[in-house]
């Protein structure tokens, strides 16, 4: 789960991280109230999950009460990345004398819990990593020390090859360790300071915060539940998750839909053996309800790329007949213009295909040759 810039700040002035103050404003003359309440200049910044708003004009210094009003209005009517601007976060602005990079998060390639931090922050550090990753520094730290990393060596080590000035070096060590404190108590995945400032005075201020939450343990924080901007979400990741299905987008054509976590993942990974690309994974769940059968349809279609869709049930509890009626329904209910391959054994597969004769179907009796089939009608990477 994302959680705005604004909301991620107050976490971290809880952890004793510092970070500027402001107030969240979600129309002009909000903003020019909060403005006049903080005194000026003061910084607007379009509160949306995603970074690049410096970019995109969705950050702003303003240094007149005159032209709070007229900016805000122009940051509201922004769409960054595809996420309209709802809300501005109005803050006082900062005299910057440096800029760094500093985060830490889950590594899934080399599988750790990691700091990554850059002495060049500010910037997009995506491209830094690929232009000259030798200025990409990382301390992969074991998980069960990030809780206790007051006074550690390597943290030190680590913050004075970001700060020469050995005060700033000594502030930075200690954000480290409330950043790592931070990510164990809120089960985070990432936690991004991009910059981590320097001020005029000397004072290390996290000028940016990104925070991840694991989905998987929000059960555990109902605090961070009710942070949740339902509006920013996925629609569809949304949809799913309310119809008790597991669906996450991704960037390949073929619509997958799968009974059952493991054999979701097993059948993606039969997709990239044959030569394509999953569109999603989508696991509509052990029970046999057609219409999820039906919301599962819908939102594999609402993907444009999607170009053959690929149904693959091992019956068990999961009933082979539920099922085809599902499928049954969807294809009288919405317009499916692409092909569908379905390889569909299990409990009562007799009775589930019987009900699929005529059915605009391309039947595969495995998962390769459903995969195969899937990758030839256009599937291919
Ligand atoms: P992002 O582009 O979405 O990552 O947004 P940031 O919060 O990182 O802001 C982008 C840039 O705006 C920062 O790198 C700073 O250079 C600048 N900026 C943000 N806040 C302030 C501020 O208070 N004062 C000044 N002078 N610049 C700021
Ligand atoms: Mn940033």
């Amino acid at each position: 789960m994302k959680i705005h810039e604004y909301q991620a700040k107050t976490l971290f002035r809880e952890a004793g991280i510092p970070a500027p103050g402001g107030i969240l404003a979600v129309t002009p003359d909000a903003a020019a109230e909060a403005a006049r309440a903080l005194g000026l200049p003061v910084v607007l910044k379009a509160q949306v999950h995603t970074g690049g708003r410096g970019k995109a004009g969705g950050v702003q210094v303003v240094s007149t009460l005159a032209d709070v009003a007229p900016t805000a209005a122009r940051i509201l009517a922004l769409t960054i990345q595809g996420l309209p601007v709802r809300g501005i976060l109005v803050t006082p602005a900062v005299d910057i004398a440096s800029e760094v990079y500093l985060s830490l998060l889950v590594d899934r390639g080399t599988r750790e819990t990691v700091f990554i931090g850059c002495a060049e922050g500010g910037v997009d550090i995506e491209q830094t990593a690929r232009e000259t990753p030798g200025k990409i520094l990382r301390l992969p730290v074991e998980p069960d020390r990030l809780a206790s990393l007051e006074g550690d060596v390597s943290t030190a080590a680590f913050a004075r090859r970001l700060f020469l000035d050995e005060e700033q070096a000594r502030q930075a060590t200690a954000i480290m360790a409330r950043m790592a404190r931070l990510f164990v108590e809120k089960d985070c995945s990432l936690i991004e300071i991009n910059p981590l400032v320097v001020t005029g005075s000397g004072d290390v201020l996290a000028l940016d915060a990104k925070v991840l939450l694991d989905d998987n343990a929000l059960f555990r924080h109902p605090e961070l539940v009710a942070l949740r901007d339902l509006d920013s979400e996925d629609a569809d990741e949304l949809a799913a998750k309310e119809a008790g299905l597991s669906f996450i987008r991704l960037d390949g054509d073929i619509g997958c839909m799968v009974n059952g976590a493991g054999l979701a993942m097993a059948t993606m990974d039969t997709i990239h053996h044959f030569g394509g690309r999953p569109a999603n994974f989508l696991d509509v769940g052990g029970s046999s309800d057609p219409a999820k059968v039906v919301t599962a349809f819908r939102m594999i279609l609402q993907d444009p790329k999607v170009k053959v869709i690929l149904i693959n049930i091992f019956g068990g509890i999961t009933r082979c007949d539920d099922i085809a009626r599902g499928i049954l329904q969807s294809l009288s209910e919405c317009d499916v213009p692409v092909p569908i391959v379905i390889r569909l054994i299990g409990t009562n597969q007799a009775e589930g295909r019987r009900l699929l004769e005529g059915a605009r179907l391309i039947p595969a009796a495995t998962l390769e040759e459903a995969a195969v089939k899937a990758v030839e009608m256009g599937g291919r990477a």
